[in-house]
């Protein structure tokens, strides 16, 4: 049976064939964005990160300290 609820926040999503909601889909892509940045600028912080992704630095600080899609 296909999941019909988002693997992050539990709602309800329309595409079943989508492992996360809209939402969520969009973090995850900010997420991963972020990842590969410091994967690839391992010695970069936080406020670095910001402003090279433009992301909030607060989003970043949430990556960071892990949880979200790990
Ligand atoms: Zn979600």
């Amino acid at each position: 049976m296909l999941q019909k609820l988002c693997s992050n926040c539990g709602s309800k999503k329309e595409d079943s064939a989508q492992e996360y909601c809209d939402e969520c889909g969009k973090e995850y892509s900010n997420y991963n964005m972020v990842k590969e940045f410091i994967r690839n600028n391992p010695n970069t912080n936080a406020i670095e990160v910001a402003n090279e992704t433009g992301l909030d630095l607060s989003k970043i600080m949430k990556f960071l300290k892990g949880g979200l899609f790990s």
